[in-house]
């Protein structure tokens, strides 16, 4: 049985681990965009030229549909510009690759991805910067447990200098932002800001990219590309100083989604895990009753491992150092 398959993708070639029979079906149209590529799945020497036509004939009936060829071109999930006027050319890193990241997400444009490494002149830092300045002190207390000074090198922060009290290490704003008053505030902001992009682009790569287009998402978009009003961000703290983490995960962070059961999704609000950290975050807008009712039913759900839900006001709020560990 002849089945068949077709890769969308632009300026890069689709390399799927099915076999491509060259001479026969290899078929390509170069649209201006894209391209588009035609394999067989099953039976390399089946496919005569009779079938080739046909689906000649077919691809002709998708590059005419305006609505399918609406869906195939690329859509920044940001900016929701097309092809047609943005670039894709980029890699833009949903985790911060200097925050060990790999993957990237191939629906951001270079406008938008440009934007979230940028430093801004008013606040001397970029939104990347704001969650790998924060999160690589965590990152870096796992590492600690695992590898020599040598091996991982010196703690560094742009923002913070590490303490250390009796072995609790704790974090002290730097002098040189210590006196800018707005600076924690600020911080906290980007931060959430970061986490938010850090959570939209993961969730777009791993799951329906059209759904991430949604309208209903404007009210992230407008918050983390640009800058409007502030979300309500919770941070869940623990009680007892037990981690899941996958073999490297500390050197090479992911996001994975529903990967502890006390995580919730619905409609409404994600909750993720990162770095030993648990967030949740309003994925579409919400109002203020809905939000304490979340926060109540999730913290009652987690009470076994985290005593209570912060809403994230400063930087502080949130346990880099994980002295949980230390208790
Ligand atoms: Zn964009």
């Amino acid at each position: 049985m002849l089945e068949y398959m077709y890769f969308v993708c632009s300026r890069e070639v689709a390399r799927p681990t099915i076999t491509a029979c060259k001479t026969h079906c290899w078929f390509s149209v170069n649209c201006k965009f894209f391209f588009l590529f035609s394999f067989i799945v099953n039976g390399e020497n089946s496919f005569h030229k009779p079938q080739r036509a046909l689906h000649a004939e077919r691809y002709a009936k998708i590059l005419e549909n305006p609505e399918i060829m609406e869906k195939i071109k690329k859509t920044c999930i940001w900016c929701l510009k097309t092809e047609s006027e943005v670039t894709f050319i980029k890699k833009a890193h949903t985790i911060p690759k200097s925050l060990g990241g790999q993957n990237y997400n191939k629906h951001v444009c270079d406008d938008c991805n440009k934007y979230f490494g940028e430093t801004t002149k008013f606040n001397g830092y970029s939104i990347e910067e704001a969650l790998k300045e924060t999160f690589c002190l965590s990152r870096q207390r796992f590492l600690n447990d695992k590898k020599t000074k040598r091996q991982i090198g010196e703690f560094k922060s742009k923002f913070f200098d590490v303490k250390d009290r009796n072995g609790r290490k704790r974090i002290v704003i730097k002098q040189s932002f210590k006196f800018q008053q707005s600076f924690q505030t600020e911080l906290c902001r980007n931060f959430k800001r970061g986490l938010v992009k850090m959570w939209f682009e993961e969730y777009d790569r791993q799951t329906k990219h059209s759904e991430c287009l949604d309208s209903k998402y404007t009210y992230i978009r407008n918050f983390a590309r640009y800058n409007q009003y502030d979300i309500p961000i919770l941070y869940f703290e623990r009680s007892v100083g037990m981690f899941v983490l996958f073999e490297r995960e500390a050197e090479t962070p992911i996001l994975m989604f529903g990967r502890m059961n006390y995580l919730i999704e619905n409609e409404k609000f994600i909750e993720i895990e990162f770095l030993g950290h648990v967030f949740g975050i309003p994925k579409i807008a919400c109002s203020k009753t809905e939000f304490d009712d979340y926060a109540n039913e999730s913290i009652k759900m987690k009470s076994q491992f985290f005593k209570q839900a912060i809403l994230i006001d400063k930087i502080t709020d949130i346990d880099f150092m994980l002295s949980v560990i230390n208790k």
